[in-house]
């Protein structure tokens, strides 16, 4: 996604009553864009500023909590998330020297049924 230095204006036309109201978000990072997603919902106008020419992966892997994902379902965003995300069975921590497991955690439904969301 290329962004330029001048504002952008994102507003899903969700919301109503707050059109007055304008928010200017320095980021488009996920806190900016999360932020602007939510404001816009709610009806407001957004500009989202960001110093980047250009959005990109940073070839990285990104573990979302349940927290975070709830969020994201609640924004009708389950789906897309799932087609693209791996669901861990389990959380492990182990000794790095000998690989001896220390602590086990079981994921998976059962984790969301406690949290509300998959990890
Ligand atoms: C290698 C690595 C692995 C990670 N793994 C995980 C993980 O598994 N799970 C997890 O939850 N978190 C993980 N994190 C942390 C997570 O990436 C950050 O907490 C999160 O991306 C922060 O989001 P943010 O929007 O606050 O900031 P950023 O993603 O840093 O976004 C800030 C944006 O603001 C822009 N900006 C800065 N200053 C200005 C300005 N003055 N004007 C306009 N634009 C500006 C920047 O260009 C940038 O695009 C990881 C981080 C790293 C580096």
């Amino acid at each position: 996604m290329a962004l330029s230095k001048v504002a952008h204006h994102w507003d899903d036309g969700l919301g109503a009553g707050m059109d007055t109201l304008r928010v200017a978000i320095a980021g488009a990072g996920i806190g900016g864009l999360a932020a602007a997603m939510a404001l816009a919902r709610e009806g407001v106008r957004v500009d989202i500023y960001e110093q980047a020419s250009e959005l990109r992966e940073v070839g990285v892997g990104l573990h979302l909590a349940s927290n975070g994902s709830r969020i994201l379902r609640g924004w009708g965003l389950s789906e897309p998330l799932a087609r693209v995300a791996v669901r861990p069975a389990a959380l492990e921590v182990r000794d790095w020297t000998s690989g001896r497991t220390l602590t086990r955690q079981d994921m998976g439904d059962a984790w969301e049924r406690r949290f509300g969301a998959p990890f």
